[in-house]
């Protein structure tokens, strides 16, 4: 008799991971009891949903106010054509349900701001961030390490991108490496950015990735280091991160005591 809730069907669905020994059915079982929480259904949030999807996390809690754009085909691979207009999370809902239906998918079609945000992230096991604007990127890393929640932070932009995790009490948050009075943290939020499709990918796939590694426990996490890519180099490498103990959210003496944006 097997300890794990596993049914044939999924038994046969993950067969793949579980004759890894490093995941194995005690640790598709793990995943089946997870849940994650995937801020922005776009460039990073299609292959963070897909892949977390296929790999059987139980639960999984996507939020997103905006409606789809031709303009976002290019890189938001969740989404077709023909839902042009729709609102991102019911198409991300639909795209996930058709590749695994044993999931709960939770869907919010709305922003994370102060009054929301705490909460939400407190539901979930882990938060990967996958917003395009420093002001959101602020708000969730303050919302995890004042709740203690695990983020898997990331950013793209042209042929780059970066990311890290971020442990709350084990190491640097976002606002240690980017601190808001940096030229990084300042850029506008509304400025139009391009950015290789192919490239949000690679990075959602490495945040997707990070996130199964951190539930199971297995591995070394991008932790306490940035994981840079540079495409059209292609060649990636890794910076050695510190945390700021003047830094106003994790720091010693820690100036942010509520949140605001
Ligand atoms: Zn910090």
């Amino acid at each position: 008799m097997s300890n794990y809730d596993l049914s044939s069907e999924e038994l046969q669905r993950y067969d793949r991971h579980i004759i890894l020994d490093e995941i194995g059915q005690e640790g598709q079982q793990k995943l089946k009891e997870s849940s994650v929480l995937i801020v922005g259904a776009g460039g990073l949030g299609s292959p963070v949903a897909y892949y977390l999807a296929a790999v059987g996390i139980g639960c999984i809690g996507i939020i997103d106010f905006d409606e789809i754009e031709l303009s976002n085909l290019q890189r938001q691979i969740l989404h077709s054509t023909s839902n042009i207009g729709s609102f991102k999370v019911d198409s991300a809902e639909k795209s996930l349900k058709a590749l695994n239906p044993n999931l709960d998918i939770i869907t919010y079609q709305a922003s994370l701001k102060t009054d929301n945000v705490e909460d939400l992230v407190m539901r979930y096991d882990i938060v990967i961030n996958c917003v395009d604007n420093f002001a959101s990127r602020y708000l969730i890393n303050d919302a995890c390490v004042s709740n203690n929640i695990p983020l898997i932070e990331a950013g793209v932009l042209g042929f780059e991108g970066q990311v890290m995790v971020i442990i709350p009490g084990k190491g640097p948050c976002y606002r240690c490496i980017f601190p808001e009075s940096s030229k990084q943290g300042r850029i506008s939020a509304d400025k139009e950015i391009g950015v290789l499709g192919a490239v949000a990918g690679t990075i959602g796939t490495l945040q997707a990735t990070e996130a199964i590694k951190y539930l199971l426990g297995i591995g070394e996490l991008l932790f306490s280091k940035l994981l840079i890519y540079d495409a059209l180099h292609a060649s990636f490498r890794k910076v050695e991160l510190k945390a700021n103990p003047r830094c106003p959210i994790c720091g010693d003496d820690s100036s942010i005591t509520e949140l605001n944006n």
